[in-house]
């Protein structure tokens, strides 16, 4: 039995590290603990509770998620401090342990969060310490939590997957948030209705390997795809990731005659060298990559295309990067996100003997850094002097309003031309050149 008088005008003070999936699973926590009575705190207000959404990519996040904690337990002294995600599954001792925390949940117990904050609640009422902590082993996180939350934007994101059941070999995140699992694609066109009576025009679709979406329900991704075309009053929908594999012909086919899915991919390649690409236990090799992005920019030749490229991966010797460097070199695609390699304990890529030094790593990521730049320089010059729908996001009084257009190029209106009027709305904008720092082409109203 949840007391609900317990929470009622505490304040709370919310902590995301990682990806947009924790983002957006900590609107949740966000919803549920105002739902109970809690507000969030104002900058600089003392917090009652602080809840610090984790994540555990790289030794460097887990560090971050260690800082976080004890800034929040320094700058909130008494607060309740629960920790969450993926470094609280994959640590959850360790984390409990730190000064401060009182309440660590895993991925499976996060959906409860409600229930053990009131027990916790009363345990604290009745003088125990608590420092408890909750995860069940990985092979046991069943659960699925649904999110859909407005972003700090104007764009939703709909949680539609969750876990992985791909283990490659650099990887933690399966050990961290389990075995791929999906809602009912009933429920989530409900969701995009929801967001659509709420005024959403734009929804991003996020999961940890969306393409895998069905395998619990026995539901297809292409079916969600075709559900979710249907919701009327969205007018935008981005997938923000695919794997290779796991891009149908035929969902590429579906997507350049749809009605709302934008002509903008996000394809992890990892790495543009078959011998890396079998050492990572990717599920496909260059050629099958290739074919994809072919086939993606000739239905839809317009299409923001980004990859996640990882440099410096074990085995990756200097020839291997040559290759990925070579093959990224002449793919038609529009952005690189390059990731460090970053070893996780637990991880079976640590038995391949290859190591590559972190001085070397550096130079590899400069070097796709600037192709990269160089590549989105060239997408967005395509476009100066045309004509594309841009949905504007709000902006501060007296500052430029940002937007993006179907095909994902930035777009820049100059504080002069800025109206609250404007914000969340699709208009038709004929682009201009690169703003001040090249970030993004400036609209000229027409
Ligand atoms: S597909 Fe590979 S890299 Fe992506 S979450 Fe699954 S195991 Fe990790």
């Amino acid at each position: 039995m949840i007391d609900s008088s317990a929470f009622q005008g505490k304040k709370a003070i919310y902590y995301t590290l990682g990806c947009k999936l924790n983002f957006s699973e900590t609107s949740t926590f966000g919803k549920m603990l105002a739902d109970m009575g809690v507000v969030t705190a104002e900058k600089g207000e003392r917090a009652d509770i602080c809840l610090i959404n984790t994540c555990s990519v790289t030794e460097v996040a887990d560090h971050k998620c260690r800082q976080a904690i004890h800034k929040m337990a320094r700058e909130h002294p008494g607060a309740f401090i629960i920790v969450t995600g993926c470094y609280a599954q994959l640590e959850t001792e360790k984390v409990s342990k730190i000064a401060g925390v009182d309440l660590v949940l895993g991925s499976n117990e996060k959906a409860d969060l409600i229930q053990y904050l009131n027990d916790a609640f009363i345990h604290r009422a009745e003088g125990t310490t608590l420092h408890a902590f909750h995860a069940v082993k990985t092979k046991d996180i069943k659960r699925f939590q649904p999110s859909c939350s407005k972003g700090n934007r104007t764009r939703y994101f709909l949680k539609v997957q969750d876990g992985c059941n791909y283990f490659c070999t650099y990887c933690t995140i399966p050990y961290a948030r389990g075995l791929s699992r999906s809602p009912s694609i009933a429920s989530l066109v409900a969701q995009a209705e929801e967001a659509a009576a709420e005024g959403g025009k734009e929804i991003v679709l996020t999961g940890v390997n969306i393409g895998d979406f069905g395998t619990t329900t026995h539901e297809r991704f292409i079916d969600l795809v075709k559900a979710l075309d249907g919701v009327e009053g969205i007018k935008r929908f981005r997938i923000s990731s695919l794997e290779p594999d796991l891009i149908d012909d035929e969902l590429i086919e579906y997507c350049a005659g749809s009605r709302a899915f934008m002509p903008h991919f996000h394809i992890p390649l990892q790495s543009g060298s078959d011998m890396v690409l079998k050492l990572m236990h990717r599920r496909y090799d260059s050629a099958l990559f290739a074919r994809k992005i072919a086939l993606i920019k000739r239905l839809m030749p317009d299409a923001f295309i980004g990859v996640d490229v990882m440099v410096g991966s074990r085995g990756e010797r200097p020839e291997f990067f040559e290759a990925c460097y070579r093959f990224l070199d002449g793919l038609p695609v529009t952005q690189l996100h390059v990731f460090p390699y970053s070893e996780r304990p637990g991880t079976s890529a640590l038995t391949i003997p290859y190591v590559v030094d972190e001085k070397e790593k550096k130079l590899r990521s400069k070097r796709l850094l600037a192709m990269s730049e160089e590549k989105t320089h060239a997408f967005y010059e395509q476009y100066i002097g045309t004509e594309r729908p841009v949905l504007f996001e709000k902006a501060h009084r007296g500052k430029a309003m940002h937007g993006f257009t179907d095909n994902y190029i930035r777009v820049e209106l100059p504080p002069s031309l800025a109206r609250d009027a404007y914000d969340n709305e699709i208009m038709s904008i004929r682009l201009g050149g690169f703003n001040h720092d090249g970030t993004a082409l400036k609209a000229e109203l027409t």
